[in-house]
């Protein structure tokens, strides 16, 4: 295993350093980052994803190119704007409902990234993500204005915490739900469905168990799908990517620019956007980088106790499982 650290351009979900681990496998370098904060539950899921990219066993692509959106911080309007016009992407995902700011914050960050998407021609798409953020009523005002204010929304992500308040929102509101925390951190993500609670459904890789995991989601839930990311290095993005080339249909930007929010990278090719898409690639890990990048030895003890904690949850399972098998 290595365990890197990459310092971030700007504070993003809290943190300023994305703390990331590497597996080696017959295939190559599979990436395992989960966040800080999650139990080896939660992160167990994340490992199959490493996993499954080291052993290499991704599905055939079916294009050559995945459309990506850039992505928005909570940030004043000068800096979305900078963001905006420095991505080259033609869709805009803008962070909203983040603690400490106003409506009116977001309102003008909208603006001023509705402003920086038209300076590149008409046809910009703008999406944002509350990530659960609002109540209900809270979301449905807040929707109306933000919709104004942007010209138009492509569609709101998790404007509120649970399935059954989503599918509230979405009889209020004339813009598309997307549903992202509903689906990755719920028992059963099958219930936006049965709710009709989201037209559209965000994946992620690695918290949702592999490339493989997340085409069978895509296909018995039924929703056109947003393949994104968990703020990855590009190693971790190539699996995000491998899921985007292998959808049926991808009528939707990816979120998998991310790349762009850390200060360096792994591999001799990051995956960052050329005309507003990601090749669909497998980058090669460049060694000085892993050295150049390499966390303190602690925190390699740490990423280690961490790896033993999971398959320990793993060892767990299967003894109940067989248990169960044997019946009582
Ligand atoms: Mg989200």
């Amino acid at each position: 295993m290595r365990v890197v650290s990459v310092p971030m351009r700007t504070r993003f979900r809290g943190i300023t350093v994305r703390e990331v681990a590497l597996l080696p496998g017959a295939a190559g370098w599979g990436e395992w980052s989960p966040f800080l904060e999650y139990p080896p539950e939660v992160a167990e899921p994340w490992l199959r994803c490493a996993e499954e990219a080291a052993a290499g066993d991704w599905p055939a692509p079916v294009r050559g190119r995945v459309p990506v959106n850039v992505t928005v911080p909570a940030v004043d309007p000068e800096r979305a704007r900078e963001i905006v016009l420095a991505g080259g992407c033609r869709t805009a995902k803008v962070k909203v409902a983040e603690p400490g700011q106003s409506l009116s914050d977001e309102i003008a960050r909208l603006e001023a990234v509705r402003d920086a998407l038209d300076a590149g021609g008409p046809g910009g798409r703008i999406r944002v993500d509350a990530n659960g953020g609002w109540s209900v009523d809270a979301a449905v005002a807040a929707i109306g204005r933000l919709d104004r204010a942007a010209g138009g929304l492509e569609y709101v992500e998790q404007p509120v915490a649970t399935v059954e308040e989503l599918a509230l929102v979405r009889r209020r509101v004339g813009v598309p739900i997307a549903a992202d925390e509903s689906i990755r951190r719920a028992e059963d993500p099958y219930r936006v469905r049965e709710l009709e609670a989201a037209d559209i459904a965000v994946l992620k890789v690695q918290p949702l168990g592999g490339v493989r995991a997340c085409l069978e989601i895509a296909e018995r839930i039924g929703l056109p799908v947003v393949a994104s990311s968990a703020l990855e290095t590009s190693v971790g993005i190539a699996a995000g990517v491998a899921l985007a080339a292998a959808l049926p249909e991808l009528p939707y930007a990816c979120g998998l620019a991310t790349v762009q929010l850390l200060t360096a990278d792994v591999v001799d090719a990051p995956l960052l956007p050329v005309d507003g898409a990601l090749p669909v690639a497998r980058p090669q890990v460049v060694d000085a980088s892993l050295d150049a990048l390499a966390a303190d030895p602690e925190r390699v003890a740490y990423w280690e106790a961490r790896l033993a904690a999971v398959r320990e949850v793993r060892a767990v399972r299967a003894t109940r499982a067989v248990r169960k098998d044997q019946g009582p």
